[in-house]
């Protein structure tokens, strides 16, 4: 028997329950039993978002918010900044340019966070730019950067908007939007939000409601301000996905009503120390200097990077997620955000420990799980 177990920043495990909410026979979308179902959705995803800003549910990937936080509030030929220190960042600059926006990047080492300062010296130097793009969780390095410290500079500004993709990172510690003064919050069901993937999640500030009034980038499908006004009667614009929504129902029930905000993010802010520490005391060492909840990225020993991972996969059923680009090979990312607790954690940690000593890295086999043992039941 091979018992599979998903450890990856996206998608992660779905408790049974939501997974049996998304099992009910199908309801109409403009049916009367649909729009509890909606409005428990929205309003939920409002406190999860920490936002009295409308909350707009879409069907997609993350990166359909992604692009929305972009398509619907810019116009070809004006100027946004970047900051970019791994895939997601690099993804921003993309949809950017697709959409015909001037791009400045603040390039960030992989496995850095942005230094505020650096942010406003762009926008001193720049005053055309209208949008700060940021990851608050850069998942492919594992890293978290200041989005509190930089909100505070653009907010010095009254026409620029802060939009922060808070995939992995709404959900898993604590991103206040409306406290913070973040003008789009961006996040996606298969991460925190302990769903399949299909869901993409968008908050919009009053700022950034006005910018979607003279944005002229095109769009049809993806019209938030359309979305927004429907959403007040429960409503969305076009066919939602209902399964997910039922699933999302359940699982922001768990989340909200049953666990709690505080307590979510302290369980993963917990699970993720363990985890450090744990590899720390094996002589790994970290991808990130400011490492995000959201995952742990950890360096493999020479030479057996690419080995391993395999091996954790198809002999022992334990699936990771791999480094990107140059990290190809090289890291191991671990997922914490979502439906995993301290025994999910431990039985990790085993599992790449025995991957460890089957490709002949020289250490004291059990001491992480040791470690992490006696970090959990502190
Ligand atoms: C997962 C993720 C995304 C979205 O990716 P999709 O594959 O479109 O869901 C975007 N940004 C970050 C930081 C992510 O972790």
């Amino acid at each position: 028997m091979l018992k599979r177990r998903l450890f990856t920043p996206g998608p992660v495990p779905v408790p049974d329950r939501v997974r049996l909410a998304m099992a009910q026979p199908i309801i109409n979308h403009r049916a009367a039993d649909f729009l509890p179902v909606f409005r428990e959705c929205r309003t939920k995803l409002q406190q999860v978002f920490q936002t009295k800003s409308p909350v707009v549910i879409l069907s997609g990937s993350g990166t359909v918010a992604m692009e929305a936080a972009v398509s619907n509030v810019l116009s070809p030929g004006d100027e946004a900044l970047v900051i970019r220190g791994g895939k997601f960042g690099e993804r921003w600059a993309e949809i950017c340019e697709a959409f015909g926006i001037q791009v400045t990047c603040i390039d960030v080492e992989w496995g850095k966070a942005v230094d505020p300062a650096a942010v406003a010296k762009a926008l001193d130097q720049n005053p055309a730019i209208k949008a700060v793009y940021i990851q608050a969780s850069e998942t492919s390095t594992a890293t978290r950067h200041p989005v509190k410290e930089v909100a505070e500079i653009v907010r010095r500004r009254d026409d620029c908007l802060m939009v922060v993709d808070a995939i992995t990172a709404v959900g898993v510690y604590n991103v206040p939007m409306d406290a913070w003064g973040l003008d789009i919050v961006v996040s996606g069901s298969q991460k925190a939000f302990m769903l399949p993937p299909g869901l993409a999640f968008i908050a919009m500030s009053d700022r950034a409601q006005k910018f979607t009034k003279t944005a002229k980038c095109p769009r049809y499908y993806v019209d938030i301000a359309k979305e927004i006004k429907t959403l007040d009667k429960d409503q969305t614009a076009y066919t939602p996905a209902v399964s997910l929504l039922m699933g999302l129902a359940e699982a922001l029930k768990i989340m909200v009503d049953e666990i709690g905000l505080e307590a979510t993010w302290a369980r993963t802010e917990k699970i993720a120390y363990v985890t450090r520490e744990a590899m720390k005391s094996i002589g790994l060492k970290m991808l990130s200097e400011a490492p995000s909840p959201a995952c742990t990225g950890v360096y493999l020993p020479d030479g057996i990077g690419a080995d391993l991972r395999k091996y954790l996969i198809q002999v022992l059923g334990f699936t990771m997620a791999d480094g990107q680009d140059q990290l190809k090979g090289k890291v191991l990312r671990i997922a914490h955000l979502g439906y995993f607790d301290g025994y999910d954690t431990i039985t990790v940690i085993a599992a790449i420990e025995h991957a460890l000593k089957a490709k002949g890295y020289n250490f004291k086999v059990g001491e992480a799980t040791r470690c992490a043992t006696e970090l959990l039941s502190e």
